[in-house]
């Protein structure tokens, strides 16, 4: 067994052991890293001389005391749209190039207490805008499950540096289901908590009331682990919330599941519908009462998502004009302001961003503002409606998270309305702000398929626990 295979408790012991040291095993990470990340491309940056300080940092509490953090000595892999003081945050476009991070956002101060190690930062669609890593203006990222498919997106990065073993674990960020889905295809467990839970300061902004970071990990106890320590009220966010995580008893014969009979439509992909509908199976067998569910707006999911998603990114995307941020060098000096905005805007974003800041615009503009942002909003209530609606009858939701298997790198690129497809099992729970986790349910050939566990609002103590029975049963 190599030291890259543990999972964080395991490792936890080791060093209670001195089996070996927090410096051993970040060592291990960075000669995968070395060896591996030309090929795979999780890692935008690495910083191996500050790991490897923050290993020997673990490595003296480790011997100083019996009693220190789970996360200590832990090397974690953090996506390239959140701020670590003193490197560079990316997140992933031309812009933002040369863009050093000021400060630290708050989940990376919370990790640092801990005494977590920063491997590096990861590869995503440009400012998180995409499912597949392809939009990344530096390559994209490869699925370490088979080189020819993508890992999902725009988390693609952390996901594949979990699922190669380039990370003990990592984070993301999930706005449509940016961590769900890559979790999905690189076959690791990936959580979106409640819209809240987590602080966002030092999260670069997509849309704002869609965004939120939460954890990839090896299983479902890691994740657990690591979405315990980032979550709390922060003075920085005021969209942030007083929460706490207490676990509590569980029985699976006690758990009500609904089955949405929407999530399963033509299109699906039929290996992808038999491997969730067999892993239902399992869990009903385990003694779980399964009920067929209507979550009956479903189908409005993802047009009142690509209407409000872009519409806030319009708005987020406004700071980048190449003076406050996104100094971009080749830009000449232009002969006045604006057309300088222009040219490093247009120099500095990619298709797909300038695409959703067009798409925004005009939702937004006076005349089509009511036909469709305001309507938009409206759906979005509907559909939160249907789940608190679901939520008096049953503890969970499963559903698949993708309707296909990974694609092929090159596949859907050149066909937006596509790539958009890939997410509608996933942007209804952002819509809604509820807590989601994917864990794989099984395989089709090398490929990984992902179970999507939608709970209750602040309720992931259930999606954990059933996350954690689900994967002994899977
Ligand atoms: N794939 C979705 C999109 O392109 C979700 C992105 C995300 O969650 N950041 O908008």
């Amino acid at each position: 067994m190599e030291l890259t295979d543990l999972t964080i408790s395991q490792i936890h012991k080791g060093f209670i052991g001195k089996d070996f040291s927090a410096l051993d095993l970040t060592d291990a990470y960075l000669k995968r890293i070395e060896k591996l990340n030309k090929k795979i491309f999780a890692f935008l940056s690495v910083f191996p001389n500050e790991a490897r300080l923050q290993a020997k940092r673990a490595d003296e509490t480790i011997n100083s005391t019996k009693n220190f953090p789970l996360l200590t000595g832990i090397p974690i892999a953090i996506k390239d749209n959140i701020l670590i003081e003193g490197q560079k945050c990316t997140s992933a476009s031309k812009i933002l190039e040369n863009y050093i991070a000021p400060y630290n956002a708050t989940v990376i101060e919370k990790l640092s207490r801990q005494g977590a190690v920063f491997l590096g930062k990861t590869n995503l669609d440009e400012f998180a805008m995409g499912s597949s890593t392809e939009n990344s203006a530096f390559g994209p990222t490869r699925n370490p499950l088979d080189e020819e498919r993508v890992p999902g997106g725009s988390s693609g990065g952390s996901a594949a540096a979990v699922a190669g073993e380039l990370a003990c674990c990592a984070l993301g960020s999930d706005t449509g289901g940016s961590i769900r889905q890559p979790a999905s295809f690189c076959g690791v467990v990936g959580l979106k908590p409640t819209y809240g839970e987590v602080s966002r300061y030092g999260l670069m902004a997509t849309a704002s009331s869609l965004d939120q970071i939460g954890p990839f990990a090896k299983n479902v106890e890691d994740a657990k682990i690591v979405f315990k320590e980032i979550v709390g009220k922060d003075p920085l966010d005021s969209t942030s919330i007083d929460y706490k995580f207490i676990d509590s008893d569980f029985d699976i014969k006690n758990l009500k599941i609904g089955i949405p009979k929407e999530y399963f439509i033509k299109g699906i992909d039929k290996d992808v519908e038999k491997v969730i509908k067999e892993a239902i199976n399992k869990i009903e067998k385990a003694g779980a009462k399964i009920e067929e569910i209507s979550l009956p707006n479903t189908e409005y999911g993802l047009a009142a998502y690509y209407i409000i998603m872009p519409s806030e990114v319009s708005a987020n995307m406004a700071r980048y004009d190449g003076i406050r941020f996104g100094r971009t060098p080749e830009i000449k000096k232009e002969s006045d302001l604006f057309s300088y905005y222009l040219s490093s805007r247009e120099q500095g974003f990619g298709e797909e961003v300038r695409r959703r800041i067009m798409l925004g615009v005009y939702t937004l503009s006076a005349g089509y503002y009511d036909a469709y942002y305001l309507k938009a909003q409206k759906v979005r209530t509907l559909i939160r409606e249907d789940f608190n609606k679901a939520f008096k009858k049953v503890d969970i939701i499963l559903t698949p998270v993708s309707p296909t298997l990974p694609f092929k790198l090159g596949e859907k690129i050149k066909d937006p309305l596509e790539m958009y497809l890939s997410d509608i099992f996933t942007v209804s729970i952002n819509l809604a702000g509820l807590p989601a986790m994917s864990i794989p349910a099984g395989q089709v050939g090398k490929l990984s398929v992902g179970l999507q566990i939608i709970g209750k609002p602040f309720d992931e103590k259930t999606i954990f626990n059933a996350g954690q029975k689900f994967q002994e049963l899977l």
